[in-house]
């Protein structure tokens, strides 16, 4: 039989810090571990109960010198996230410290842990399936409390209790089908195409639900894409300080992406933006303004929602209709800026150039930066947050599959009013299968699985 190797890393980020983790998960976990530990009690380690924490050090049994003063997690098999042993050391979070003690567990067999490979064995022991397993990459990089409420909901299964349901139903529906198949020429009762074609449908239109909801899960666990475009000196950067001023900003290191980006979050009102860096927000200097602008049209490109900033202490120029003619007005937001400076007057820029009604604000005073927000949240969720119960599908790999499968059941549908054979139609129902088989990981081929864990984090 495969020999489960025993595996051990870093678990707490890399730097100083009050306390750091070492972790370790596998058959000789707490064996290794109790090599170079020394209990303060004098209890050897392999004999502590489960889920309990033992005080002591840790000694480099080489030298004889002491590593540091421990506090030894010990959790036994299954009970565990991986359904393996797994030793927690909480050392001093020095990162010499913590390197000492992997390396004491490396020396003694323990191999690397690559990332995501604690939530991997979580997996693949079956303590989780996949879309849980995929709901912690989320819950570490939420940047709100809805988007984490949403990953800690597919944590809990609340998507995959779902899609079991309507493989479940599917299921039914192809077995019908298969016998009607197999045993046409026996005297059971035949399949009825028109009430058969009637469940897959109701089937087909909650996939469609789940797929609707793909939008709102992608806002809130990746935040909507924004630019905030305008003529140098109108306020984008005031505008941006004052959105961050009050609402904390989340700098996030977004590990395992290509760019390795450092993006930038504001909050507003529970919808993370993440703001796309556009030419004008730093400031550029005459040569590179070309560059300026094309950075700023591909940002207008990738955005979700783009804040469209006029002045409004000075009539409109060339660059103000320059900018409104290449916009994608549809995802605009209007805002004309420095009401301060026209206190009761109508701003000096021409509204009646803008196709919708722009917010009127100070980014100096913070003047209408309510009402700026509430157009956002309105413009992007059509108001507020939208009830978060139920499934929300918050993965592009979900969403396809899900888009698969609806596919599936539609050319299913659609062959049972057109009289085509039972076969046909049953393979669309296993395509349908397969490809919700592959959202929880019941059907899923491994170097799908290696993608996918290449985006966790080490340690988790
Ligand atoms: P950017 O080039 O578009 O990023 O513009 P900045 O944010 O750097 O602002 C340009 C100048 O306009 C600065 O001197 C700001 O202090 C000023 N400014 C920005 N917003 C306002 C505002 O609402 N009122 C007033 N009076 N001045 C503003």
């Amino acid at each position: 039989m495969h020999q489960v190797s025993t595996i051990a890393t870093i678990s707490t980020p890399l730097g100083v810090g009050a306390i750091g983790i070492v972790r370790m998960t596998g058959p000789e976990a707490i064996s290794i571990c109790a090599q170079v530990f020394r209990s303060a009690s004098g209890s050897p380690l392999d004999r502590a109960a489960t889920h309990s924490l033992c005080h002591g050090a840790v000694q480099d049994p080489a030298s004889g010198n002491l590593v540091d003063e421990v506090l030894v997690g010990i959790m036994r098999a299954p009970r565990t996230y991986t359904r393996e042993d797994i030793v927690e050391v909480n050392c001093h979070g020095g990162p010499v410290v913590q390197q000492k003690v992997l390396s004491l567990f490396l020396e003694r067999g323990a191999r690397l842990a690559s990332p995501g490979e604690f939530t991997r064995r979580a997996f693949l022991n079956g303590r989780i399936d996949l879309a849980q397993a995929e709901s912690v990459v989320q819950i570490i990089s939420a940047k709100t409390e809805a988007g984490l409420r949403v990953a800690l909901a597919q944590l809990d299964g609340s998507l995959s209790g779902e899609i079991g349901e309507l493989r479940q139903a599917i299921l039914l529906e192809m077995a019908a089908m298969e016998a009607d198949i197999d045993f046409s020429d026996e005297d059971i009762e035949e399949l009825d195409r028109d009430q058969t074609g009637e469940r897959l449908e109701q089937i087909r239109s909650r996939l469609e639900e789940l797929i609707d909801s793909a939008f709102v899960g992608r806002v809130l666990s990746q935040g909507v894409r924004t630019a905030i475009v305008g003529k140098p000196n109108v306020g984008k950067s005031s505008l941006l300080n004052s959105l961050l001023m009050r609402e904390r900003a989340i700098v996030t290191e977004i590990p395992g992406t290509t760019r390795d980006t450092i993006e930038e979050i504001i909050n507003v009102k529970g919808i993370p933006l993440q703001l796309i860096d556009t030419a004008g927000l730093r400031p550029a200097t005459d040569e590179v303004e070309q560059v300026g602008v094309e950075r700023s049209r591909r940002a207008m490109r990738e955005a979700d929602l783009i804040l469209c900033l006029f002045d409004g202490s000075e009539p409109e120029d060339d660059h103000d209709r320059a900018l409104l003619t290449s916009l994608p007005k549809d995802r605009a937001i209007f805002v004309i800026n420095k009401c301060d400076r026209f206190r009761g007057q109508s701003p000096r820029f021409n509204r009646g150039l803008l196709p919708s009604e722009p917010v009127i604000i100070s980014a100096l005073t913070r003047q209408g930066l309510n009402q700026l927000k509430e157009k956002i949240t309105g413009a992007v969720l059509g108001g507020s947050l939208p009830p978060l119960e139920g499934p929300i599908v918050t993965h592009e790999r979900h969403r396809l599959l899900l888009e698969g499968a609806r596919d599936s059941l539609g050319r299913a549908c659609q062959g049972l009013r057109v009289g085509l054979g039972e076969e046909l139609i049953a393979e669309e129902l296993r395509a349908a299968l397969a490809a919700l088989g592959e959202i929880t990981g019941e059907e899923i081929a491994d170097d799908l699985l290696e993608t996918i864990f290449r985006e966790f984090c080490i340690g988790k």
